[in-house]
């Protein structure tokens, strides 16, 4: 399940197949299919409801009740990364969204992106090629991939 949250007036709203924006209007998001999700703003973020957590959660209320210990039943709440395959940050309400996990647009939209990525992959290690000539040159570092996403959002 995905949520919106506005920065600015800290609204949560939860995306529905119509878009829907925040109090403050800064914000707004929708979703394409059962699935994929696209928002917009410079403030917003999506939050995501761990469906089965949610469910265990509901499902003990429903049939226990309240805890004994009077704490609240828990469930797993997380941020969205932007470069999730099933969510896309665009400019606006009515830009269009391609998803990666779009088996028939993805491809098209993958190549522009990976060719944009590597020109300014490119530009940086140049300029670091520069800074680092007079002193001693450091073997890199294999980091996290880029593109790399924790864990599958649905
Ligand atoms: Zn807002």
């Amino acid at each position: 399940m995905k949520l919106l949250f506005c920065k600015s007036c800290q609204d949560v709203v939860a995306l529905r197949l119509t878009a829907r924006s925040c109090f403050c209007g800064e914000s707004g998001g929708q979703y394409i299919d059962n699935t994929n999700a696209k928002f917009w703003g410079k403030k917003a973020i999506l939050f995501g409801f761990n469906n089965g957590s949610l469910n265990i959660a509901l499902y003990e209320q429903n049939t226990l009740g309240d805890r004994d210990d009077s704490y609240g039943r828990r469930f797993e709440a997380f941020i969205i990364p932007e470069k999730a395959p099933s969510v896309k940050k665009v400019e606006n309400a009515v830009t269009e969204a391609v998803f990666h996990n779009d088996p028939f647009k993805w491809p098209l939209q993958g190549i522009i992106e990976a060719l944009a990525e590597a020109e300014a992959d490119g530009a940086r290690s140049l300029a670091k090629e520069k800074r680092s000539s007079s002193g001693s040159a450091k073997p890199r570092k294999a980091g996290k991939a880029k593109g790399d996403v924790q864990a599958r959002i649905d």
